[in-house]
């Protein structure tokens, strides 16, 4: 990463104002004064800023393909939570779930460090879709997925109209737009359908990869952090 986008992502500072801190020749790397912002800094770099040491706090996010069973929590003096998935080594401080899926639901989930990022996801003004495959106890009509794309009104908030794709006798892909608690399982059972199976596979452009098990999490890629946007 570009060394200017690595301080700025560390919150140094600003993009200008990291510009200013390398032009002044305050920034080291690995004991030596780097000039140039766009210098390569890699992992294992040690980057100093007034001689004090910002490396080492890079903010982490990972992809799990949640299992169903495990609570989307950091900690729970009785369940297994997602956290207990992460192996202790790469459970960094701060580590949080983007989000909630339900206990029996399974799919993506991010996992991250980044607060700022966290709160970009889970804000309404973002608007990051969210698709899910739902296992219904009965067949969609023509008519339940016109309600369903309308939009359905409920007591605390109305749904924005979903996209809604009959997969199977009994299955469904649905995008949605908010993340309210339940909120797939109660916009079938709003038009006469029970949700028996859910699973997200995406987020944004962000699709969970097939190659990703249930339980195996692994870090977003820069390309993928992109496709969260
Ligand atoms: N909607 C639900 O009903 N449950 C989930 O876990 C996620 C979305």
């Amino acid at each position: 990463m570009r060394l200017d986008k690595y301080l700025a992502h560390l919150q140094v500072g600003s993009r200008a104002e990291v510009k200013q801190l390398i032009k002044k020749k305050l920034v080291t790397v690995d004991g030596d004064v780097v000039r140039d912002p766009g210098f390569a800094v890699t992992e294992t770099m040690q980057v100093a800023v007034s001689g004090k040491m910002v490396s080492g706090q890079l903010a982490v996010t990972y992809m799990m393909n949640k299992p169903a069973g495990v609570i989307t929590a950091t900690e729970d003096p009785q369940a297994r939570t997602v956290l207990d998935l992460v192996t202790p080594s790469d459970r960094r401080p701060g580590l949080f779930p983007v989000g909630r899926l339900d206990k029996d639901t399974t799919g993506l989930l991010l996992l991250t460090t980044d607060g700022a990022l966290g709160h970009d996801l889970l804000s309404p003004k973002h608007h990051v879709d969210k698709t899910y495959l739902a296992t219904l106890d009965g067949a969609l009509t023509p008519d339940m997925i016109a309600q369903l794309e309308a939009g359905i009104v409920f007591k605390d908030f109305t749904s924005a109209p979903a996209q809604v794709k009959s997969v199977g006798d009994c299955e469904a892909e649905i995008t949605i737009h908010e993340g309210k608690f339940h909120q797939v399982k109660r916009m079938f059972h709003a038009v006469g359908v029970e949700v028996v199976k859910l699973q997200r596979l995406s987020m944004g452009g962000l699709r969970l990869p097939d190659d990703l098990q249930a339980g195996q999490y692994r870090l977003l890629t820069e390309a993928e952090m992109k496709q969260l946007q």
